[in-house]
């Protein structure tokens, strides 16, 4: 029996690689059979679903379709379809920290140790269900997530489709690392100042490749170590203005009130964190129609790297605060974006943002669900995906059991298909 299983494994394994890379690029035509669709909105038992190409041709009651000559039926008895899952926020190009360090990985890890780890974390990003990720942000990495963009789109190396933010912006003096204040060491983002430095560097990013500019409109710095406001209401604005040109938004990493209500005046798309949000700054986001994207994963995972025994140990203030200010938002009607920091933890772990806000932060599945796919992509402004629609993208998971009554199910992950190729089938 051990041997049995041990045999399997090892197979699966082999498999795997020449399964993505002999259906990889060739697209061809499919029908799927699950259980379930869950079109991006609601559950539909016994549900089709039609492939032709790299697009969705079709959906409906099973009885409905048929496959026409040439397709190849999956049948995927006792699991749900899903549109291709949006991860809303994460960094490719870093490892858990408590694995190495924010500080080392920036200042030890060589550029080519960084994007060979990436590649890895892209595959199991996808392998995760994860069609699409938001990658916000090199984080000293220089302009790596462009290449790992490129590779993946290429059909070179499996991962999810990409929106790169590149190196992020962020005011002198205001980011990391720091040593002693006799050295200067590479920042894990571009540093940048004043109305010409500022509309310079969201240039230079869109030229190289971003498709968002990621702006730290506050951080924690200063001696002190406590998050403050870093950049000017006019460079903030400047930057949104100068990314609107080129049609790209801009998201803001803050999470202190002021960080929070400047970059909701500039227009941002998205505030990432919004650790200490208030009322008040929800009412502005939810009247200028800014988006909150809480990442209640990543200080969830950075408490517990510090020492924090949950289930054991009280719950941290910084986690009750986290709570108090994600009610807020929701209570003012903010619109939610899912995204979990992941590379803070690990990825492929990308789940455990949507499970931390079903059992600690009091969303429903079919919320978090609904979140992850349509939510995020018209949020987004992704267009062609996110939910299983006729047109849209050939890009959907399958998992087995019904997410919408456990969303721990979306770990059994069985099938991954992104633009009608099969990148994983278990
Ligand atoms: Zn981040």
């Amino acid at each position: 029996m051990r041997l049995l299983s041990l045999f399997f494994t090892a197979s699966f394994v082999l498999l795997m690689p020449n399964l993505s890379r002999a259906q990889k690029g060739k697209p061809s035509t499919y029908l799927l059979r699950p259980a379930a669709v869950f079109d991006g909105q609601t559950l539909h038992p016994g549900w089709a679903v039609l492939i032709e190409g790299d697009r969705i041709k079709a959906v409906g009651p099973a009885a409905q379709l048929t496959a026409p000559a040439g397709a190849q039926t999956l049948e995927l008895p006792g699991q749900t379809l899903l549109p291709g899952l949006i991860e809303g926020h994460s960094h490719l190009l870093l490892h858990p920290y408590n694995e190495t360090s924010w500080n080392d990985q920036v200042l030890l890890e060589s550029q080519a140790l960084r994007v060979a780890r990436a590649t890895v974390h892209a595959r199991r990003t996808l392998e995760a269900g994860f069609t699409t990720a938001r990658d916000l942000g090199s984080e000293g990495a220089g302009y790596a997530d462009v290449g790992l963009k490129q590779a993946i789109d290429q059909g070179l190396i499996p991962g999810p489709r990409l929106l790169i933010a590149t190196l992020a912006l962020v005011a002198t003096g205001s980011y990391g690392p720091k040593l002693s204040t006799d050295v200067h060491v590479p920042q894990g983002a571009q540093e940048a100042d004043g109305p010409e430095g500022v509309i310079r560097a969201v240039r230079e990013q869109i030229g190289k490749g971003a498709d968002v500019i990621k702006v730290y409109a506050d951080y924690r710095w200063g001696l002190g170590g406590t998050a403050a406001p870093t950049f000017s209401q006019e460079e903030l604005n400047l930057i949104v203005t100068t990314a609107a040109a080129a049609g790209r938004p801009v998201v803001a990493h803050a999470s202190t009130p002021e960080g929070m209500r400047r970059a909701t005046l500039a227009g941002v798309q998205t505030i990432e964190h919004g650790d200490n949000g208030t009322p008040e700054v929800f009412k502005l986001m939810k009247q200028r129609g800014v988006v909150l994207c809480p990442t209640v994963a990543a200080g969830d995972a950075i408490l517990q790297y510090r020492g924090w025994r949950k289930g054991q140990d009280p719950e941290p203030e910084r986690i009750r605060q986290k709570k108090t200010s994600l009610q807020a938002a929701r209570k003012a009607g903010v619109a939610i974006a899912i995204g979990g920091d992941v590379g803070v933890f690990s990825h492929g772990d990308n789940a455990r943002e949507l499970e931390l806000l079903v059992r600690e932060y009091g969303f429903s599945p079919q919320e978090v669900l609904r979140g992850v796919t349509s939510g995020n992509a018209q949020l987004f402004g992704l267009t062609d995906r996110g939910s299983i629609k006729s047109g849209l993208l050939a890009d959907l998971v399958a998992v087995q059991g019904d997410p919408t009554q456990d969303v721990t199910a979306l770990r059994q992950v069985r099938l991954v298909m992104k633009g009608g190729a099969v990148y994983l089938r278990n």
